[in-house]
């Protein structure tokens, strides 16, 4: 039998969450029970979640992997444990944790052994074949949640588990070194983190977007140099102020954006894809070979890249920009996503009483 103090407390064995039914609609906010902690799981009380596009993908089947319906998505959240599971010791009621895109992974295949356990082909994730974070709970896997520092702001560090994860880990395979040049394309909710850790990290930044607002954020940020993707010649733009970036950054929602990144690397410079659009974008074999360019995707991070991103957070590096919004904005905030409106992260606040409509209000 497993003890739920809190819950008890609270007589209810209920939970409120947004639900995906139907791939394209909208998500249905609905009353459900509670998930029971199975081996090595904690069931955690949210106190926030991040609204990540990936979200976005997964409510709308985007990808040629599809999640199986009906599912909770949302993989930025941190909240508190309340019960455990059997076999779990490394984590005790109170504690506060998130979960992430990496739910778990096997630990024991090739990938997992070598330190690339994002690459686990048994992996499952959180808000896809797990449920996540837009309910007032969730389950972990004790093993992989993520550790929220002491003391930090819960709605700020939300970003963190997802976009901040991801961002740090791309910037690290894009095989700079301080000094050099960087470009991000696309300054969304994982761009403007990436601007900061960029910046963190020693790099010269480049911000790319096709809205002005977002560029602005950037420059605020500490980018160099901003150029708009819809009214200038980006490419020439960037070989002329920088001579060819050593390292890009993509993150951008449109797969215009992935072709465009190819022509403002300099030679020998690496080109990382995060962002996941689905469709196709051509790519110059000859600019590739003659440069010998190196173009590689990466996925979030590893268990170590979230605690070496959660640190730069907690050391004052980096400041995501949120918006608070509650539950039942969710669709809402993902018609905003969708149309590129949102400058930083609308991260739900589960502590404060569901409002209709409800009053976002600006954090940064
Ligand atoms: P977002 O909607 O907050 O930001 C996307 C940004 O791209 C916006 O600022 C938008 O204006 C910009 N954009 C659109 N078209 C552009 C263009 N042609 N050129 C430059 N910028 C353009 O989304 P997000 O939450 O930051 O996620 C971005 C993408 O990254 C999504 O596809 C998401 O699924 C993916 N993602 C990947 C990983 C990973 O591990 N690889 C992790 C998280 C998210
Ligand atoms: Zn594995
Ligand atoms: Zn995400």
């Amino acid at each position: 039998m497993i003890e739920i103090p809190e819950l008890t407390r609270a007589a209810t064995n209920t939970m409120r969450a947004a639900v995906v039914t139907e791939f394209g609609a909208p998500l249905h906010v609905e009353e459900l029970d509670l998930p029971v902690p199975g081996f090595g799981e904690a069931l955690v009380k949210l106190a926030t979640s991040g609204i990540c596009h990936t979200d976005l993908h997964a409510a709308h089947g985007d990808w040629p992997v599809r999640p199986q319906l009906p599912f909770i998505p949302g993989h930025e959240g941190c909240g508190t444990v309340v019960a455990l599971g059997d076999g779990v010791t490394d984590l005790a009621i109170g504690d506060v944790v998130g979960n992430a895109w990496l739910w778990c992974a096997c630990g024991s295949c090739e990938y997992c052994r070598t330190g690339w356990e994002t690459l686990c082909e048994s992996q499952r994730n959180g808000g896809y074949t797990v449920n996540g974070s837009f309910g007032s709970y969730m389950l972990v896997n004790a093993a992989y949640a993520a550790r929220i520092p002491d003391g930090v702001d819960l709605l700020e560090v939300a970003p963190i588990l997802c976009a901040g994860v991801t961002v740090y880990k791309g910037l690290k395979v894009t095989d700079t070194r301080p000094g050099q040049w960087v470009a991000i394309s696309g300054i969304g909710g994982l761009g403007h983190i990436a601007v900061q850790y960029a910046r963190a990290m020693g790099l010269r930044v480049v911000a790319i977007d096709v809205d002005e607002s977002k560029l602005e954020l950037a420059t605020r940020l500490g980018a160099e140099v901003a150029v708009d993707a819809r009214t200038s010649e980006v490419v020439a733009e960037v070989q002329k102020l920088t001579g060819g970036v050593h390292g890009v950054l993509v993150t951008a929602v449109h797969p215009q954006a992935f072709g465009q990144a190819i022509g403002l690397a300099r030679r020998g410079g690496t080109i990382v894809f995060n962002g996941l659009p689905p469709g196709e974008f051509p790519a110059p074999i000859f600019d590739i070979v003659l440069k010998g360019l190196t173009i590689r995707g990466s996925i979030v991070g590893t268990r170590q890249d979230m605690v070496e991103a959660l640190d730069f957070y907690a050391r004052g590096l980096i400041l995501p920009t949120v918006t608070s919004a509650c539950l039942d904005d969710v669709n809402e905030v993902f018609g905003r996503l969708e149309r590129g409106q949102i400058d930083g992260r609308v991260v739900i606040d589960y502590r404060e009483a569901p409002r209709t409509p409800c009053q976002s209000k600006h954090v940064d």
